[in-house]
């Protein structure tokens, strides 16, 4: 007897998704750092939040360390995207390492924004979730005590800062875009005379692959996000389909998907976070080939092209 039919599946996969500019530069320069120097180059933090791109690396000859101790002497290391806190840099000229700073430039962009608020007297409220690795290197472009970290509304309304007539505000990169803005605007209820910064400060990568998944959305009964459960601006493009109304789950693999889950689901949409290879969205859609009579639909919001030079040290080795 034949095979009974396979049930229909509908995907409508959101564009942009998946890699950034900051993500591509770094894992170049990981690439490059290892074609210059040789292997092993040891890279201080996951060079991008996926378990896909480290590995690939590894294979390369990356060694991946969580601190700059266990980095030996007299090897080159290589800086995450995240960026770090300025004793980072310093211990390693101390140290005498060589090494390579991969921080997403836009990152860095906060970074000197931080520095330059400070040399003019002003307390930063810097909008982010503690813990992060951008956090813990943003908060460490300064000296103690002058940044303050606001992670919710109730934070930006409970505040009570010793001179608030002299305030500024940055904000993490990878942020939602919504909560952000109802943050700021308390702040700058509160606080009418509060620095904002010049341009945003939430990347170009993430308010497009948040406001890709909006446009998606409603048209969908389920989401799948990839990316890590360490990766800030892919967990906030599952919260972005959920205030949607629409059930979403992050994945890191193909093999992660739940058939269950997916039961009564006829159009299914899928975005993949900043740090996620388009290989694994390709991936996905062959596993649920696999299930299903799948059609595929790219919607596109906004077109990038968005390209970082690399640092002029390894410019040579492209
Ligand atoms: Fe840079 Fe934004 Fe990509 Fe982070 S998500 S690496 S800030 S472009």
């Amino acid at each position: 007897t034949p095979a009974a039919p396979l049930p229909p599946l509908s995907l409508l996969i959101a564009a942009p998704r998946g890699f950034c500019a900051g993500v591509d530069r770094a894992i170049r320069i990981v690439e490059l750092a290892i074609l210059k120097y040789g292997a092993p180059v040891y890279v201080r933090h996951e060079i991008v939040h996926n378990r896909y791109v480290v590995d690939g690396l590894k294979a390369k000859g990356a060694i991946f360390v969580e601190e700059l101790d266990d980095v030996p002497d007299g090897v080159p290391v290589v800086f995450s995207a995240h960026g770090v806190p300025k004793a980072v840099p310093h211990k390693a000229e101390e140290r005498g390492l060589e090494y390579v700073d991969a921080t997403c430039p836009l990152v860095s962009k906060v970074h000197r924004q931080a520095e330059r608020l400070v040399e003019q007297g002003r307390h930063i409220l810097f909008i982010g979730h503690r813990g992060h690795p951008e956090v813990i290197g943003t908060l460490g472009q300064v000296p103690d005590g002058v940044m303050t970290l606001i992670e919710t509304a109730a934070d930006a309304e409970a505040i009570a800062p010793t001179d608030p007539a002299n305030l500024a505000f940055l904000t993490q990169t990878t942020l939602s875009v919504d909560d952000t803005a109802g943050m700021i605007e308390v702040l700058k209820r509160r606080f009418p005379t509060i620095e904002a910064p010049r341009g945003e400060d939430i990347c170009y990568a993430t308010s497009n692959r948040q406001a890709a998944v909006k446009a998606i959305a409603m048209a969908c009964d389920a989401m799948l996000v990839i990316g890590a459960p360490n990766s800030s601006n892919s967990l906030r493009l599952v919260e972005v389909a959920e205030r949607q109304g629409v059930k979403a789950r992050l994945i890191e693999r193909a093999a992660d998907v739940d058939f269950d889950w997916l039961s009564g689901v006829t159009t299914l949409g899928i975005t993949a976070g900043a740090s996620a290879p388009e290989v694994l969205v390709r991936e996905l859609v062959d596993r649920l080939a696999t299930r299903f009579a799948i059609t595929e639909r790219e919607t596109e919001t906004v077109r990038e092209n968005m390209v970082f030079k690399l640092p002029r040290n390894l410019d040579a080795a492209a």
